[in-house]
């Protein structure tokens, strides 16, 4: 065996969701050691928004789901000794006719009858939330609860503490190849040794397919691209996240009232205020493949978009750009899972565009599940093999 080392759990992938997992686990006593090929949050966790977000979500499990999470990262604003950039001033969505009005009126109803914090905004609201509003918007809705972060931060913060209270996290550490031993355990070979483990869990994100394959399980999650323009804030345009309501359709599929290449490029605006005085214009949403680079036909969408919300935004400077994959699933909801298959090999990746809002619930749960605990939500919607009878892409 040589220089084999043994671990009780070994979490692949130092995103976010890995952050979560070894925070969590480390803090119920497991004993956690998280591999990652690159740097701690090298991936998707540092190529996105910050948003914790219920306002977004498929009312009843989904936003459950959100809403719980929301509830943890307030928690973990106060526990975790780094702060990472915690706000909680809510979010609102806008609408651009009346149509939308139709829709998010009940959007609203549906999320306020799950019990979430939701309401209607009139034109007034809109002109009082932002004097930057073009003026022919409709109004929107509001969600109270939505939050934001430094996502880079939290991911850290979550690290440093889990560190602490006893998890190895080990980086430039590339998992190769992952075996199940006839004894039962997991033989794992990396760029820099081999490990054992009694339980592996698969938080590789977009490269969780890859992983998968390791030991025979097909993991159904593709890489669907996001760009974001980072400007500098001369003026206090917003103090919150705002969406259009068309971001809804542009994530869950559906007809919009947009010209062809905002359509093809997933084009809808989000603009998210960071604590530096910065903010962050998005977003896109496109199928490519593994490639980062920024399209700068995709740019040139995402500003005229942002200009029709906010027409003077088209006199502001602009930073930087950047591209980020969102893992993406068929039906929109993260796997979090033990696979049957596989006794001990768990999935925690695929939350599209809400790995930050729902890294913490996702490390709660796969805390639990490794403790063999009662779960804090319902997991059956987030099952491994609901996927298994169905053809993806
Ligand atoms: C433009 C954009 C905007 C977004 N905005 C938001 C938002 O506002 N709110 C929100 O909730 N979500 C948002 N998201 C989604 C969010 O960023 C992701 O869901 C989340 O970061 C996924 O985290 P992860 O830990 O699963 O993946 P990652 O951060 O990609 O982590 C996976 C890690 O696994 C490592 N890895 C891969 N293969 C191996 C291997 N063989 N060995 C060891 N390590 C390996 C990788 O290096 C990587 O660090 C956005 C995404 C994009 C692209």
């Amino acid at each position: 065996m040589g220089n084999t080392i043994h671990r009780d759990v070994i979490v692949i992938g130092g995103g976010i969701i890995g952050a979560a997992i070894a925070y969590y686990g480390s803090k119920a006593g497991l004993d956690i050691t998280v591999l990652e090929k690159s740097e701690l949050a090298s991936g998707t966790s540092s190529r996105c928004d910050g948003n914790i977000l219920a306002i977004d979500k498929d009312p009843g499990f989904d936003s459950q789901m959100s809403l719980k999470s929301q509830q943890l990262v307030h928690e973990l604003s106060k526990e975790l000794e780094i702060p990472f950039e915690y706000r909680n001033p809510g979010s609102i969505l806008v609408c651009e006719n009346e149509e939308e009005m139709e829709a998010a009126n009940k959007w609203v109803q549906q999320q306020v009858s799950a019990g979430l914090d939701f309401k209607m905004l009139d034109r007034e609201d809109l002109r009082n939330e932002s004097k930057y509003f073009a003026d022919d918007l409709y109004g929107g809705l509001e969600c109270k609860t939505d939050s934001t972060v430094n996502p880079y931060m939290l991911t850290f913060s979550m690290f440093y503490s889990a560190e602490k209270l006893g998890a190895t996290i080990q980086t430039k550490t590339e998992v190769t190849n992952l075996q199940k031993e006839s004894t039962g355990q997991f033989r794992i070979e990396t760029t820099r040794g081999t490990f054992t483990a009694k339980k592996v869990v698969n938080a590789a994100g977009i490269w969780a397919p890859f992983i998968g394959e390791m030991v025979g399980v097909k993991v159904p999650i593709a890489p669907r691209k996001g760009q974001i323009i980072v400007a500098s804030r001369q003026q206090p345009v917003g103090l919150r996240k705002v969406m259009e309501f068309g971001y809804l359709i542009s994530k869950f599929g559906g007809n919009r009232i947009v010209d062809e290449l905002t359509e093809k490029y997933g084009v809808a605006l989000v603009f998210e205020p960071t604590e530096s005085q910065n903010f962050l214009i998005g977003s896109s949403r496109q199928f490519s493949g593994y490639d980062t680079k920024v399209n700068w036909d995709v740019t040139k969408y995402i500003a005229k978009r942002a200009t029709r919300f906010y027409p003077k935004i088209a006199d502001m400077t602009v930073i930087r750009t950047y591209a980020g994959l969102r893992p993406w699933t068929e039906d929109h909801l993260p796997i979090i899972s033990h696979v049957e298959e596989v006794p001990n090999f768990y999935i925690a990746a695929g939350h599209e565009g809400d790995g930050i809002s729902l890294a913490a619930i996702t490390g709660k749960v796969i805390q639990e599940m490794l403790s063999n605990e009662r779960t804090s939500i319902p997991t059956e919607p987030l099952r491994y093999d609901r996927f298994k009878e169905r053809v993806v892409l």
